[in-house]
C-alpha cells in the first residue's frame, strides 16, 4: 500500500519571532507579546524562549510575568504583521505542492505525495522549506513528516525549533504509542479525563482498546480517531488551486470589564454580528452553521455550535439564534471575558432559490442593502445598530477585533 506523506510545518513563537524579525535588537531579550495594559486582556499572548525559559507562560497576567521575568520586554501585537507573514510563509509552501492546508495562523499541513519526485526526498523538501524559511523570512519552523496529518502534527511539535522530525508508517507505533494522550489534537481535557477513567493514558492505549466499546461510547469522533491513531485513514488535503471556498466567517473580541449579565451579552453579540453580517454580504454568501465560543475569567472555554433552518447573512437573525444559544450554554454567574462567533456552512447567496429565500425577507434584503451601501461611502462604523452603543463595552477601542478568519 502506497502511504501519503504529508509534512506539517509549524512556525516557532510565531507572534515573538516577527516581533524578532521586525526589530531584530530584541533578539537577544526575554520578549512577550501582551495585550494592553490597562485592559482586560493585558496577558501574554506570546513569548520567546528567553521569556519561557524564565517561566513565562502564554495567558500569564503582565505583572506575573515580570515577576518571573525581571528584564522581560513586552511588546504590543502587530496583528497585520502576523497576517503578512502567514501569507509569505505559505506562498512558499506552495512551490512545493499545491495541496496546502493552513491551520491556525501559523501551521499547515502541506500533502507532498504527488510533488516529492521533483525535489528529492521528503527530507529534502522539509530541509529546503527550513533553511528557506530562515533565510527568506527570518523565522523558523519545526516540520513533521509522516503520512498522515495526525502523526504529522505530532512530528512537529517533538523537535523544535529549526528541525525536522520523520515518523514513518514503519516505526510510527514504536515513535509514538509511548506518548500520553494530549500529545495530539482531537484530544481535549474533557475526553481525556474520560479516557483516563477507562485506564487509558497513551495513544498506544487507546489505539489497542476494544473498538466496539470506543464506538460505543464516544460515537463516530471516537471511532475516527482510534483509526487514525492506529494508521486508517485520515482527512484529505484539498487543493489549494480548487475552488477556494471559505470554510467560515468569523470574529471574536475581548472586552475591558467583564460581562456579567444579558444586556452587556447583547451588546457584544450584535457588535459582533453586525459584523459578520457585513463581511458575509461583501462575499456575497448566506450560512446556517452558527458557533460560538465563550471565554470566562478564568480563560476556559465553552463552545457550541448549533445550525439554522435558513440561511442568512442579515445580523439580526445570527443575533436571535447567537443569544438562544448563550441562554442555554451561559449560566450567568461566571464572568466573560471574551466571546467569538463564526458562521459556517457558506453558500453562495446567488445558488440559492431566489424566490424562497429572499419572499419574506425582502425587507430585510433592501434594509441590508442600504446599510452596505451607507457603510461603502461613509465608513463600517458610520450607522451601527443602537443595542452595541453600550458605552461601557462598545466605547472606542473598548470592543476590538480580536481575529478575524
Ligand atoms: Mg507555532
Amino acid at each position: 500500500m502506497k502511504h501519503r506523506i504529508i509534512l506539517h510545518c509549524d512556525v516557532n513563537n510565531f507572534f515573538a519571532s516577527v516581533e524578532c524579525a521586525l526589530n531584530p535588537s530584541l533578539k537577544d531579550l526575554p520578549l512577550a507579546v501582551t495585550g494592553e495594559k490597562s485592559k482586560r486582556n493585558g496577558i501574554v499572548l506570546a513569548k520567546n524562549n528567553l521569556a519561557k525559559m524564565c517561566g513565562v507562560q502564554t495567558g500569564d497576567v503582565i505583572f506575573k510575568a515580570k515577576q518571573k521575568c525581571p528584564d522581560l520586554v513586552c511588546v504590543r501585537p502587530h496583528h497585520d504583521m502576523y497576517e503578512k507573514y502567514s501569507k509569505k510563509i505559505r506562498k512558499i509552501y506552495e512551490e512545493y505542492t499545491d495541496r496546502v492546508e493552513p491551520f491556525g495562523i501559523d501551521e499547515c499541513w502541506l500533502d507532498v505525495t504527488d510533488t516529492v519526485k521533483f525535489f528529492g526526498t521528503p527530507l529534502d523538501i522539509a530541509n529546503t522549506l527550513r533553511k528557506r524559511i530562515k533565510e527568506e523570512i527570518g523565522v523558523t519552523i519545526s516540520v513533521g513528516i509522516s503520512f498522515s496529518k495526525i502523526f504529522a502534527k505530532l512530528g512537529s511539535d517533538m523537535k523544535k525549533p529549526d528541525a525536522v522530525t520523520l515518523i514513518p508508517y514503519s516505526t510510527f507505533k514504536k515513535q509514538t504509542y509511548h506518548l500520553p494522550l494530549n500529545s495530539v489534537i482531537g484530544i481535549g481535557k474533557r475526553l481525556e479525563v474520560k479516557l483516563n477513567k477507562m485506564n487509558i493514558y497513551t495513544l498506544g492505549d487507546l489505539a489497542g482498546y476494544d473498538e466496539k466499546i470506543i464506538k460505543k461510547k464516544f460515537g463516530v469522533v471516537g471511532e475516527n480517531l482510534q483509526k487514525k491513531l492506529q494508521g486508517i485513514g485520515d482527512d484529505e488535503i484539498a487543493s489549494a488551486f480548487d475552488y477556494r471556498q471559505v470554510k467560515s466567517i468569523g470574529n471574536g473580541t475581548t472586552t475591558i470589564v467583564d460581562v456579567k449579565n444579558m444586556e452587556e451579552m447583547k451588546s457584544v453579540v450584535m457588535f459582533l454580528c453586525d459584523e459578520i453580517a457585513s463581511r458575509l454580504r461583501k462575499k456575497n454568501l448566506v450560512g446556517s452553521t452558527i458557533h460560538i465560543s465563550l471565554r470566562t475569567s478564568e480563560l476556559t472555554w465553552a463552545s457550541k455550535s448549533h445550525t439554522i433552518e435558513t440561511l442568512t447573512n442579515t445580523a439580526k437573525d445570527l443575533f436571535d439564534e447567537s443569544i438562544k444559544m448563550i441562554e442555554k450554554m451561559w449560566d450567568k454567574y461566571t464572568l466573560i471575558r471574551s466571546v467569538r462567533i463564526s458562521v459556517s456552512n457558506l453558500q453562495d447567496e446567488t445558488a440559492i432559490n431566489q424566490l424562497n429565500f429572499f419572499d419574506k425577507k425582502n425587507n430585510k434584503k433592501q434594509l441590508n442593502k442600504a446599510i452596505d451601501k451607507i457603510r461603502e461611502k461613509y465608513g463600517y462604523k458610520s450607522i451601527q445598530p443602537l443595542i452595541t452603543k453600550n458605552e461601557e463595552f462598545i466605547n472606542s477601542n473598548a470592543l476590538r477585533l480580536d481575529d478575524r478568519d
